[in-house]
């Protein structure tokens, strides 16, 4: 609940102006209840108005995205740039390609991605893009039209040093690549201008694996600290069948847990021997298919249609790594039931606030995206570091950095927790920590 005057009067005005921005609210709301403790003992940061600031975008970028279809037709996409903080680094953070894009969206994963970059260690500010443009369906060449028509608008806005995007759900190494040639062409420059390249042109190795390996790490390090646990042994119930949900299942795998599900927006897969993942690479990484396809392959699963049916299957952990607001307190009930210990957060913001309600009264263990999905651009963080240097650093090394920061950011959380009074409360702590950060940066820089 908001009772700090300084917060309430913040998030009045961001409801009078956003209140047609549902998720963006949400995100909001989460963070400045679990800052209040900080804003009591700081007033600097309302002296310099911080907080006001920080809700308010330094740039919002909408454009139109006109390109031709395979059948000649033309076709008009809005494209999105959110660049919201660059107190500590240059705006990073992904792009998005989905038909429920709106300016809502953007910027609720923008505001997240402040807190999330600050955690990682690494100087990167919070940006987020994308359009409501569907890759569903499309054939090879109408995305790379799109993604070049997309490119000549963004690209006036981007930069090495400036802004810097990568992928998130629909942007993989394909569209990365389209869009990494556009800017190279427009702008005849070479230059880490995106992340999540491809490992011929300046990617950097275990990026692909950064946010599913990293969630591990993340879930792991937390198990160990406030659980004397581990994944070994565990049964874990994964959302998703992307990129976070794929390399979620392998590590997990690798930690000696069994992953028995895997879903998509249409419905789930239940493997009660475990999920053989070269089959669910097989559909989803080559072919593009359906979740569907896995049940008629393997035998002994089942397919169910529905995707939050997902969360009513028994399990240790839930690892939910599909997209925002899949748990609602129904589902959470339900993981509660089947006797779920443990959610950590894949996808950005997949948790409704009445499931975090659950988790907390039924005492989980709770880690929340903006910390425990933060391997990702931790890594893309690697990758502008490794392109500045000119030079790769191998596999392990990338991945023993990307484990280093998950364990350094349950230790930042848990220590800001600590600290304001809300010791093991993994949310409360990753806001502060990234918070902090962030507030001492725009206080020093004075008024922008
Ligand atoms: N889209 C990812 C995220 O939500 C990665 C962003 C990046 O690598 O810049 O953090």
């Amino acid at each position: 609940m908001l009772t700090n005057e300084y917060v309430k009067r913040v998030y009045d005005q961001v409801q009078k102006r956003d209140g047609d921005q549902p998720e963006f609210l949400q995100a909001v709301y989460e963070v400045l209840d679990t800052l209040q403790p900080v804003i009591a003992k700081h007033p600097e940061y309302e002296a310099n108005g911080v907080l006001e600031r920080l809700v308010e975008p330094e740039r919002v970028i909408k454009f139109r995205v006109a390109w031709v279809d395979d059948a000649g037709k033309v076709q008009v996409n809005r494209g999105y740039r959110i660049q919201f903080n660059s107190a500590i680094g240059p705006y990073k953070g992904g792009l998005r390609f989905h038909p429920t894009v709106n300016e809502g969206v953007i910027k609720f994963l923008g505001f997240e991605q402040i807190l999330k970059n600050s955690l990682t260690t690494l100087p990167m500010g919070g940006g987020k893009g994308g359009s409501d443009f569907n890759p569903k369906g499309k054939s090879d060449a109408e995305v790379m039209r799109f993604c070049q028509a997309f490119m000549t608008e963004l690209c006036r806005h981007i930069g090495q040093f400036t802004d810097v995007p990568a992928g998130d759900i629909n942007v993989g190494g394909r569209e990365i690549g389209y869009l990494f040639g556009q800017y190279k062409r427009i702008r005849d420059e070479y230059s880490g201008v995106l992340t999540g390249k491809g490992l011929e042109f300046g990617g950097s190795l275990a990026r692909t694996e950064a946010t599913g390996y990293g969630l591990c790490y993340y879930t792991q390090e937390a198990l160990r600290v406030l659980k004397n646990d581990s994944f070994a042994g565990k049964t874990v119930v994964i959302s998703g069948s992307g990129n976070v949900a794929i390399y979620a299942t392998e590590k997990a795998q690798q930690l000696g847990a069994k992953v028995v599900t895997a879903s998509d927006s249409n419905g789930y897969v239940y493997d009660p021997d475990g999920i053989k993942l070269d089959v669910v690479k097989q559909i989803k990484e080559v072919e593009r298919g359906r979740i569907k396809e896995y049940a008629e392959r393997v035998p002994g699963a089942e397919y169910h249609e529905g995707c939050a049916g997902v969360w009513t299957v028994p399990c240790d952990i839930a690892l939910p790594c599909a997209t925002q607001n899949e748990i609602n307190e129904e589902s959470a009930k339900a993981l509660v039931a089947g006797g779920c210990k443990v959610v950590c957060e894949g996808a950005n913001m997949p948790s409704t606030p009445e499931a975090i309600e659950v988790y907390k009264s039924n005492g989980l263990l709770y880690g929340p995206a903006k910390a425990a999905n933060a391997g990702g651009v931790a890594v893309s963080g690697l990758e502008m570091s490794q392109n500045s240097y000119r030079l790769s650093w191998t596999f392990e090394e990338t991945d023993a950095k990307l484990k280093s920061i998950m364990e350094s950011i349950v230790a930042a959380s848990l220590a800001a927790a600590k600290e304001y009074g809300e010791e093991g409360d993994l949310m409360a702590g990753a806001n502060i920590a990234g918070f902090v950060k962030v507030a001492n940066a725009m206080v020093a820089q004075g008024v922008l």
